[in-house]
């Protein structure tokens, strides 16, 4: 392997950047060229591709987004829109490609790789939804930043003996609410993993309150649906001044945690060793604080799933 590629994909997560320049600076340690793809499958297809050298990757290590950018394509969930990108890793002698994103982004490594095409997945999204690593890179930032947000809401909640209702992102995956509710002491958790009970939620409301309990916090994750529909059967049901507070993309932004740095450093230079070992459609992943990989296929086959003790201790302490 003398030439390989790196690309980020789907949503941007902080971390991602301390990915790319581990992946190139393996790589050059190694005495392998990287070639950086632009704006993801997108820019694999239309060939935005550019040589990276050490100095390109200088500096950007505490940096949240990503300086190869982002983008979706459905192009290239087409056979011809594959083809295309693949034409252009040839044009560049490019032999390998590290792709890092979520499970989409993986999906498109799989079918690179069936066709002959070398590819690792190294899991970056702010959502830890992939199967086969305890954490994405972007999730402990991501916490970080809904931590911060649960603290100062708790604040005006507490001055206003208000309830408040605060929805997380995830998209279909309730790690960032649970994590974040159980750091932040939040009264209730709504993740999209456990069927939930408004009566019974309603109910430790109200007695709280009853106890003297100057505010209810309630993390409700994108998952189940609107955090502002919530906070209104809430208000209707206790009667009780109820305010949402939907924290949106700031969820995604910010300098990556010590502990995403670190992840991503070593996840994205195993990707690289796997390529120089000639390993194609595996992803990259830390179990037990171990740095694994497992097959790709296997990966999108899964089904994620949370914490279940860790949701139970979440109920048990917030009673
Ligand atoms: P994420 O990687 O964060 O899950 P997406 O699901 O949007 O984000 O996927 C990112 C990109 O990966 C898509 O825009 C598309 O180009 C590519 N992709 C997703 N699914 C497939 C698929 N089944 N086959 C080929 N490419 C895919």
């Amino acid at each position: 392997m003398k030439k390989i590629g790196v690309l980020t994909s789907g949503g941007d997560a902080p971390g991602m950047n301390a990915a790319i320049r581990a992946v190139v600076r393996k790589a050059i340690y190694h005495n392998i060229e990287v070639y950086g793809i632009n704006q993801g499958y997108s820019g694999l297809i239309a060939g935005s591709i550019r040589k990276l050298e050490l100095g390109s990757v200088g500096d950007i290590i505490h940096r949240g987004g990503t300086i190869l950018y982002t983008a979706r394509s459905e192009e290239f969930k087409t056979e011809e829109g594959q083809q295309l990108g693949i034409e252009q890793l040839k044009k560049y002698g490019i032999e390998g490609l590290v792709v890092i994103g979520g499970d989409g982004s993986f999906r498109g490594a799989k079918k690179l790789t069936d066709k002959g095409f070398p590819c690792i997945g190294v899991p970056g999204t702010i959502d830890n939804d992939i199967p086969g690593t305890d954490f994405t890179i972007g999730f402990n930032t991501s916490l970080n930043t809904v931590l911060d947000a649960i603290d100062k809401i708790r604040d005006t909640a507490t001055s206003h003996e208000r309830t408040y209702v605060i929805e997380t992102m995830g998209r279909n995956a309730g790690d960032l609410a649970l994590w974040a509710g159980l750091a932040g002491g939040a009264e209730s958790i709504i993740i999209p993993e456990v069927e939930y009970d408004m009566d019974s939620i309603v109910k430790r409301i109200i007695r709280g309150n009853e106890r003297g309990k100057k505010h209810s916090i309630i993390i409700v994750a994108e998952g189940i649906g609107s955090g502002v529909e919530f906070g209104r059967r809430i208000q209707e049901a206790t009667n009780l001044e109820t305010r949402v507070s939907v924290l949106g993309y700031i969820q995604r932004g910010g300098s990556p945690t010590a502990f995403d740095r670190a992840l991503a450093s070593r996840l994205g230079a195993r990707a690289v060793e796997l390529l120089i070992d000639g390993k194609g459609g595996r992803m990259v992943g830390i179990e037990n604080n171990q740095i694994v990989d497992h097959d790709i296929s296997e990966i999108i086959a899964r089904k994620h799933t949370i914490d279940v003790e860790m949701y139970k201790l979440s109920q048990e302490l917030s009673i």
